[in-house]
């Protein structure tokens, strides 16, 4: 088959991975395993850092998070609700995308902070006790979708995990100072 990317020297983007359609997945349609995405996710994590070590991996899942959230606010959500149904919006996604449970714990109109939490999160929940957060995915994703709704740099971090004992996942949300180093 003729092949238009490759051709024009055009790298892909994520747009083009995200072409599944009717065709593509006639019979299985567009759900998958929670055995599948963990697979996928914990065999590059463990790849990454046996190659470029832990602060690399972190990095790239953040960043691989942030696209996704960036990519996922674009296509899914409606960026013009205000921010409580822009809220609830999102946990509808989420839960109906299986990825967690969202809840609100805490908003601060003035500085624009959000503590939110992720229950039966699909990274992590049930994992064992590693003693550290693990779902820095999770953050760069939430970064994401904050940053895209906002128009602010969001920066997330996660606090509770699974993998820290906790039985739901929570994370802090801030605006990042913008420093002028002129
Ligand atoms: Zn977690």
């Amino acid at each position: 088959m003729k092949n238009i990317f490759f051709e024009d020297n055009q790298e892909f983007t994520l747009d083009d991975y995200m072409c599944y359609g009717k065709d593509g997945r006639g019979n299985l349609g567009d759900h998958i395993s929670i055995v599948t995405y963990r697979l996928l996710e914990y065999s590059l994590k463990i790849e990454l850092m046996e190659q470029f070590g832990k602060d690399v991996q972190i990095d790239i899942f953040r960043k691989a998070g942030y696209r996704s959230g960036v990519y996922f606010a674009s296509h899914i959500l409606d960026l013009h609700l205000p921010f409580h149904e822009f809220v609830a919006q999102l946990q509808k996604e989420l839960k109906h995308l299986k990825i967690g449970i969202l809840r609100i714990e805490d908003y601060d109109e003035k500085t624009g902070k959000i503590v939110l939490t992720v229950s039966e999160d699909a990274d992590c929940s049930g994992l064992p006790f590693i003693g550290e957060t693990v779902c820095n995915y999770d953050e760069g994703f939430f970064s994401g979708v904050l940053s895209k709704y906002t128009g602010k740099s969001y920066s997330v971090i996660e606090v509770d995990c699974w993998a820290t004992g906790d039985r739901v996942c929570r994370f802090q949300a801030m605006v990042e100072e913008i420093t002028n180093h002129e």
